[in-house]
């Protein structure tokens, strides 16, 4: 009686919506994408808000698709964590930011950090710590020219689990970043927990802060309460000089925005760090 025939099969099985063939498109694409290497990183400059020279540079991914051209992360970067493909892709993102930054130093440009962006899935892989000690000493690059950015995300894993690596990573010498902050559910508790060295203020409040006084009144508090918790504050998002001067006179510590920047190639970042230390 459990003999049943192939026919029969097609009846259990709910019919394909577009969305989900989509998507499965998608992941079999990303998946040959990481094959053909299609992915590569565009780097946005961080800078010292009081002296104007770059300290950081931030790896946001892209990817070359023949038959779609640039893809931005939002477009794939959800289902690369689904699907788990996030593994392989993000220890690909943190090689090649690692390789640049050397390649930086190795021509004698100042250095800086590169920083990273990590999604709450990665925090879930028993190996993590591994892997990036593993990727920075392949590298070369020495653990303080390596700044990580995380989300409140991140609390929805194993907490305990996910704050002890967060220990270890500190303890070699990475910087912790919390990206987006402010916009999470959980944002003071976060602060409580999670072992930092900086707050990105997210875009959201840079945005329309001259339309929305209220604000400017949260990201001086928020620049405060960072401070007061020995953590450095930066601003994204900054597009205008409005934007800029306010950041300054609250004394937020620095800036990232298309202001100065959009993300660029690797090639275009290299330029702007040479033009850097001509002037
Ligand atoms: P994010 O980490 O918050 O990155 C900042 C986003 O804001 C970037 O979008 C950047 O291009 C954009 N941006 C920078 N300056 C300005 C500005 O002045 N105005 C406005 N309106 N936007 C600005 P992008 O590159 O499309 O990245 C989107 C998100 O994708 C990132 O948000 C990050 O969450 C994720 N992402 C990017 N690269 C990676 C990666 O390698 N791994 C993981 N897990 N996620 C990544
Ligand atoms: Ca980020
Ligand atoms: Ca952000
Ligand atoms: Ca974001």
């Amino acid at each position: 009686a459990k003999q049943k025939g192939r026919n029969n099969y097609q009846v259990y099985t709910p019919a394909i919506g577009d969305k989900a063939l989509e998507r499965m498109v998608l992941e079999n694409n990303l998946y040959k994408a990481l094959q053909r290497a299609e992915f590569l990183l565009h780097y946005q400059p961080q800078l010292d808000i009081n002296t104007g020279k770059i300290v950081g540079m931030e790896a946001l991914i892209r990817w070359q698709s023949v038959e779609k051209g640039l893809i931005r992360p939002d477009q794939f970067i959800p289902v690369a964590e689904e699907t788990g493909l996030i593994f392989q892709i993000g220890e690909w993102v943190l090689r090649t930011a690692c390789e640049q930054n050397k390649l930086w130093q190795q021509a004698g440009l100042p250095p800086i950090r590169v920083a990273v962006n990590l999604s709450a899935r990665q925090f879930q892989q028993q190996d993590l710590v591994k892997t990036i000690a593993k990727v920075l000493h392949e590298t070369g690059l020495k653990p303080e020219y390596l700044e990580i950015e995380i989300t409140e995300s991140i609390a929805i894993q194993d907490v305990d689990f996910t704050i002890a690596v967060l220990h270890t990573l500190r303890s070699m010498g990475i910087h912790i970043s919390m990206d987006d902050f402010g916009i999470g559910y959980s944002s003071l508790w976060s602060l409580k927990r999670f072992p930092l060295d900086k707050l990105k203020i997210d875009r959201l409040f840079i945005h329309d802060f001259i339309s929305h006084p209220k604000d400017a009144a949260i990201i001086t508090a928020i620049v405060d309460l960072g401070h007061a918790l020995n953590l450095k504050l930066i601003a994204e998002g900054v597009e205008t000089a409005e934007q800029l001067k306010f950041l300054r006179s609250i004394n937020c510590d620095g800036i990232q925005g298309y202001f100065f920047s959009p993300p660029v190639t690797a090639q275009a970042a290299t330029e702007i760090l040479n033009n850097q230390t001509k002037t």
